[in-house]
């Protein structure tokens, strides 16, 4: 059971990562609706959804559950962090279900990957015969197919209908390269600069506030401060470590 203190920081981590990637995903959006906007399928068009539910057999890409049995989600073949670099673009939306939407999360958030390349590719490689026992992805395989010959030829078609899927999609698949290449480097900056500037602001706020309460106390007494004593306006170095790594 965590200390209230340790978890006030991590929920401060958290927030702090929370506004980086809300950046990085802001970026993302505008850079998918400049890139596609004259792609012959539109995302929020009636074709593209129709195309999608077909493709599928309205059934969850990943785990082939009817999706009216869940809650179907909306959901990015390449996900939308600084990591994966994925676009809000028609070849890398779909309807998943939220089971696999959330579990999914654990290979777009790793940072390298290293059972495929692409986050949706790697979620769909646990077959259970190349990862450590604990793996939490191939736990969530087996429980969903138990017999392991079944389990590993679902996951393959339904690799390759992913991937036939995409094919079906020239318009990203020709930007893919550049887009891997090049975006990943950029977002991480992005994600870096907009926590320090964060935190600077913050700074700047608390030592300002710091000056008005000091201004405001009367003479010979001191602010009570319950020994984490802020001497001549400084604000003593945060202590929370490093951001966390969550995308
Ligand atoms: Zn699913
Ligand atoms: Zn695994």
């Amino acid at each position: 059971m965590k200390d209230p203190t340790s978890q006030l920081r991590s929920a401060t981590r958290r927030a702090k990562s929370d506004v980086a990637n809300k950046i990085v995903s802001m970026f993302l959006h505008e850079l998918s609706r400049r890139i596609a906007e004259h792609w012959k399928f539109r995302i929020d068009g009636e074709e593209y959804g129709k195309l999608v539910r077909e493709w599928f057999n309205n059934k969850c890409p990943y785990c082939s559950r009817p999706l009216a049995d869940g809650q179907p989600v909306i959901e990015h073949l390449d996900g939308m962090n600084r990591y994966r670099a994925g676009l809000h673009v028609a070849g890398n939306v779909l309807v998943a279900c939220r089971r696999c939407n959330g579990e999914k999360r654990r290979d777009d958030s790793a940072k390298t990957l290293s059972l495929a390349e692409s986050g949706w590719a790697s979620f769909l490689s646990h077959d259970g015969t190349r990862c450590a026992p604990s793996c939490l992805t191939c736990r969530y395989w087996s429980g969903i197919w138990n017999d392991e010959t079944e389990r590993r030829t679902r996951l393959r078609e339904n690799s390759e209908r992913i991937r036939s899927f995409r094919a079906a999609f020239p318009e990203l698949e020709q930007i893919l390269p550049a887009i891997r290449g090049a975006l990943p480097e950029l977002l991480t900056k992005l994600y870096s600069d907009c926590q320090s500037f964060a935190e600077n602001e913050i700074r700047i706020l608390l030592e300002g506030l710091d000056r008005i309460a000091g201004a405001s106390m009367p003479k010979g007494s001191e602010p009570a401060t319950g020994g984490r004593t802020r001497k001549h306006g400084k604000v003593e170095p945060s202590t929370d470590g490093p951001a966390a790594e969550a995308p």
